[in-house]
């Protein structure tokens, strides 16, 4: 599956960035949306990697930012201080992530004065929806604003009985793929994990009885450049006291952030893998993700061989760039003894203008490659179109700390 986002909003508020290899990261360009997916010609960004992050407002009463067991945790002692009576917790925990209550006020088996006292200590954070769309295929567009102004997008897209929700992890991104539109926004910050699970609780309390069943984190941001807050959301997503999802359900999409990554092939849970290659070679995948100079594709497979679960490749068909016969004999080279299915997907139009997409002769040719050497591949159909479509024309003004200009947009597969 595949998930496409809207072109960039700019302002001019700078972004906050590192400084790698001694070389100044310049971009001072941001924007909302999700798995956006045009690209910058205009920026150079090759080496530059984020040292530095900004972090969402912090908060010690965000108990939708703690892991299900900690937020209890933090419940009970709050209870006992108060002297209320313990059976108390399970149906103000309930009411966290199980059963999700907009506010504490619509938690009427709790009393008026506790509900009062909740709403005080601690607030429920909420994604306000600034915009929502639905394609003839069922699929929806959400745009949410967040506390701070900002706008993130997730996008439900069922599929039988499934329904997966691509979720956001970060405002924009710092990692300036050739091909993205969220990485020609820049970054803008990390988003809470509470921001992030918040994403599904949404959907859940606009429609109680139509949570998603699959989660993958193909939206705007590097998961693995947000690692603590997507490390809780994962728990969030999965734990039966929180969203209950199972982990073979959620699908974390990541470039290859090395160290994160050895962090979530750690974690117990079997949650799937994603990686954005794009490129079957260090040299062609420099031209397109400034990511291969810190974390080099010998390095990334080397550290997807030790990694015990199913993987995905994800690879953009860019013409003339990573389409040719011989990349495809040699993404079958690095897929094969790595047992990972292999998903291609059409380049979004709305690209730099130098990247066009692969033909759609070209696109099966190279699947078809692909599967006579054995790998298993997937050309990928696209979906929400009509939405995507008229997602490029739709603008959403949304209240900054200045005036942010959000272009709708998603291409889903
Ligand atoms: N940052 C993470 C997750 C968000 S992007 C990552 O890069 O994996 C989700 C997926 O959308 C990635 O595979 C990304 O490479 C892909 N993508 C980005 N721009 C695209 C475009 N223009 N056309 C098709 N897929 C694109
Ligand atoms: Fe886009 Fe690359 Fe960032 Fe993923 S890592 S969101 S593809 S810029």
């Amino acid at each position: 599956m595949q998930v496409f986002g809207p072109p960039p909003l700019r302002d001019e508020r700078s972004t906050v960035q590192g400084d790698v290899d001694g070389i100044a990261q310049g971009s001072r360009e941001v924007g909302a949306g999700v798995c956006s997916h045009n690209s910058n010609s205009t920026r150079k960004t090759n080496g530059y990697i984020p040292l530095v992050q900004a972090q969402p407002p912090a908060s010690d009463t965000d108990l939708l930012s703690l892991t299900p067991q900690a937020s209890e945790a933090r419940l009970r002692d709050w209870l006992t201080q108060r002297d209320e009576p313990g059976y108390r917790l399970e149906q103000m925990a309930a009411r966290l992530w199980q059963r999700p209550v907009a506010s504490w006020s619509d938690a009427t088996e709790l009393p008026v004065a506790l509900r009062l006292a909740l709403e005080q200590a601690f607030p429920l954070t909420r994604l306000e929806l600034a915009a929502h769309q639905e394609s003839t295929d069922g699929t929806e567009k959400f745009l949410w604003k967040l506390g701070d102004g900002e706008a993130i997008e997730s996008v439900l897209i069922p599929e039988g009985r499934r329904r997966t929700l691509c979720i956001s992890s970060q405002v924009g991104c710092a990692l300036g793929c050739m091909f993205c539109a969220t990485g020609r926004m820049g970054f803008r910050r990390n988003l809470s994990a509470a921001e992030i699970a918040g994403q599904v609780r949404e959907i859940v309390l606009r429609r109680p009885h139509d949570k998603p069943t699959n989660v993958v984190f193909m939206g705007m941001g590097e998961p693995l450049l947000n690692w603590p807050a997507v490390a809780t959301a994962l728990t969030i997503l999965n734990a039966p006291q929180g969203l209950g999802i199972g982990a073979r359900h959620v699908t974390v999409s990541t470039v290859g952030i090395l160290p994160a990554l050895a962090e979530l092939a750690q974690r117990t849970e079997q949650f799937r893998l994603a990686v954005s290659l794009h490129a079957p070679t260090s040299e062609r995948r420099l031209d397109l993700m400034p990511i291969e100079k810190k974390y080099p594709l010998p390095d990334l497979l080397k550290a997807l061989g030790q990694f015990e679960r199913r993987i995905t490749l994800e690879y953009v068909l860019i013409a003339g760039k990573n389409d040719a016969p011989e990349d495809a004999d040699q993404l079958a080279k690095l897929a094969l003894p790595l047992g990972a299915l292999v998903n291609l997907l059409p380049l979004h139009p709305g690209g730099a203008p130098e990247l066009t997409p692969s033909s759609r002769n070209t696109m099966m040719e190279f699947e078809r490659r692909l599967k006579a050497k054995g790998v298993n591949a997937v050309l990928r159909k696209s979906r929400g179109l009509d939405i995507s479509a008229a997602c490029g024309q739709l603008r959403v003004e949304v209240e900054a700390r200045g005036k942010v200009r959000t272009k709708e947009h998603a291409h889903i597969e």
